[in-house]
């Protein structure tokens, strides 16, 4: 089935949406023609345009389109009008058996069965029927000629699951008008171009290979050097504010997830379990020449989908007071989900992850202000990033919703007070917000930080959650300034996220060309020719002995080509070195981007540089 966010909502009214649909038929129609015998899947309108699934009786690939578009263009041409047709259930299945549509009888006798439908609805337009709710256009004369392009071939699992035969998907876009049109696929081609998957490869970030295994990313040394700076980052940022880092397994024992209530909720979202024998000591039963006795017991293991558990175990690993409160335990934390096959893409989907982890122990009383200093950890990590299109999404349990009991800890007064809270603090913070009803965290309500992206998407980056449940499930305990037990809450919170999924969104951001404190090279040396090798080296080494990503250009290039090349790899600074350079002490920078030059003693820009590596700053 159609991606659920792909599918245009509630249609009545709109004419784009009737056009996207009309041409999804059409596109069906004009198949069926050129490759007669073949059967349909799902046709729906989708946000830019529209598609329809296949099965062919022989391929097509995007060779094909000019043909295709010719006869589309045709029938939109002749003026086919939309019929609709109603027939009862049994009628209806016997129309579907005679058209010869095995997916599409499949479907219709579970619409009837799962909907108790008495009839179902037909679209009829020339010779084309198709099994249909509308609606449509009134005649295909009505559909723009020119606001349509045939846009891609794509394989899709029928109604989306992997154990299904795989059709064949041909996607269009459409709109009302050539202008529209020509404006989305400038967009569209700029994202591809921006695409991280793409720029990942070429700029040596990450790696997949089949024999380590899907979602499971290699990082490349360029990829290594982004993630490493990041974290540095996120270090400073958390020793500013009070964070004790630590360090803990990548797996724990199944029963653990047992405990914090993870299993069987998530069971589909973790890999499966790794059972061993483990030998146990039977202490009691020591026998007298001191050889101890064991015993062989099963233990299963699981990969931590999430690092929370474990930080709890930290906390609970020494005796706390409050005097200890609030306790800010941080890790960049390897985690494992197993995502489905079908959804692992790139760096986005992944099933091997490292987040910005931390969690921060506190009383009731010290919530707001430790949430008004997580926000404010925000503000600082997206200013040093140049990230500023996002918006803040309060979200909160659905009391209403009636599965709620599955879904949410059953506590309402702690979900008033806390979402009261988390509200306060956004005020208090003059912070912009939106309420997101049913968006909470089974343990609590959380904060979300959505971007927009530069190609418009909207992503939830990360988010802030507090958690009033877990904590009394592991037994966490403190000892209050009255001397009883208390439970304390928690604080879930990740800035950056995981390492993937920032680092994915940073290079479409950047669209490759990482500021200087974050690239992989900072700065290569342009000789004119060999014989500036010497200073070029010279500059290379002062550079390296600050810390400074340098190297050099390789040196058979022409100078054009070194420039060339250096632009490609999107490095932030060349430095050109020639006759006038060597004689004068100074290099002539190339900033990416610019094409005004400029030249300096090479000791300032050392100095320069250094600094605003310091800095962070996006500018030398
Ligand atoms: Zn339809
Ligand atoms: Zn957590």
């Amino acid at each position: 089935m159609a991606p659920k966010e792909e599918v245009e909502p509630s249609p009545e009214g709109d004419e784009l949406y009737k056009i996207r649909h009309s041409l999804a038929h059409v596109l069906a129609q004009a198949v069926l023609d050129m490759r007669p015998g073949s059967t349909l899947g799902f046709g729906p309108p989708i946000s830019d345009g529209f598609y329809y699934d296949f099965v062919l009786t022989s391929p097509i690939t995007e060779e094909d389109f000019p043909e295709l578009t010719k006869r589309i263009k045709k029938i939109c041409k002749q003026g086919q009008k939309f019929y609709r047709e109603d027939l009862d259930a049994e009628e209806a299945l016997k129309r579907i058996e005679e058209m010869g549509e095995p997916y599409k009888r499949e479907y219709g006798a579970e619409l009837i069965e799962k909907n108790n439908l008495s009839s179902l609805s037909f679209y009829r337009n020339g010779p084309f029927l198709d099994m249909c709710q509308g609606p449509h256009v009134e005649t295909t004369k009505e559909i723009p000629r020119d606001g349509f392009k045939l846009r891609s071939v794509a394989g899709a699992y029928w109604r989306g699951d992997s154990k299904n035969i795989m059709m064949t998907r041909i996607y269009g876009w459409a709109f009302e008008t050539v202008a529209e049109l020509e404006s989305h696929v400038r967009a569209f081609e700029e994202a591809q171009a921006r695409d991280h998957k793409k720029l990942g490869r070429e700029l040596g970030i990450y790696a997949i290979d089949h024999d380590i295994g899907k979602g499971l990313p290699l990082w490349l040394p360029n990829g290594t050097i982004v993630r490493d700076e990041l974290e540095r980052l996120a270090k400073e940022l958390e020793f500013k504010a009070g964070y004790q880092r630590v360090t803990t397994p990548h797996l724990a024992k199944e029963s653990l997830y047992h405990t914090t209530g993870h299993l069987p909720y998530y069971e589909e979202d973790m890999y499966p379990p790794m059972e061993l024998m483990e030998s146990t000591e039977v202490s009691e039963i020591d026998d007298i020449d001191g050889i101890r006795q064991t015993e062989q017991v099963k233990e299963a293991y699981r990969l931590r989908p999430m690092n929370c558990p474990h930080h709890h175990k930290v906390f609970d690993a020494e005796p706390r007071s409050y005097r200890d409160l609030p306790l800010r335990l941080a890790e960049y934390g390897q985690v494992y989900r197993f995502e489905d096959s079908g959804a692992v893409s790139g760096l986005l989907r992944v099933r091997g992850m490292c987040m910005n982890d931390a969690h921060i122990y506190c009383t009731r009383d010290q919530i707001k202000e430790e949430f008004k200093a997580v926000m404010a950890m925000y503000q600082e990590a997206y200013d040093i990033l140049g990230l500023d299109n996002f918006q803040i999404r309060l979200s909160k349990w659905d009391p209403e919703d009636p599965k709620g009991k599955e879904k949410y800890v059953d506590d309402p007064e702690n979900w008033a007070t806390s979402e009261e809270m988390l509200e306060e603090v956004l005020v208090e913070l003059g912070i912009d917000f939106r309420t997101g009803i049913g968006e909470a965290a089974f343990y609590g309500p959380k904060i979300d930080i959505q971007f927009v992206t530069v190609t418009g998407r909207e992503e939830s980056v990360s988010t802030v959650q507090l958690d009033f449940a877990v904590p009394d499930r592991m037994g966490l305990k403190y000892t209050g300034s009255d001397g009883k037990e208390h439970v304390p809450y928690c604080i879930h919170r990740a800035p950056f996220s995981t390492h993937e999924r920032m680092v994915a969104f940073l290079i479409e951001h950047y669209n490759g060309a990482f500021p200087t404190w974050l690239a992989p090279v900072q700065v290569q040396i342009l000789t004119v020719s060999e014989q500036f090798d010497e200073y070029g080296k010279e500059i290379v080494a002062e550079l390296r002995q600050n810390f400074v990503r340098a190297e050099m250009a390789p040196s058979n290039d022409t100078l054009p080509k070194k420039i060339r090349s250096g632009t490609t790899k999107k490095i932030p600074n060349l430095l050109i070195v020639g006759e006038r350079e060597v004689a004068d002490g100074t290099v002539t920078l190339r900033r990416y981007g610019q094409n005004k030059q400029e030249t300096m003693a090479s000791g300032l820009f050392v100095e320069r540089l250094v600094d605003a590596i310091q800095r962070r700053s996006a500018t030398v």
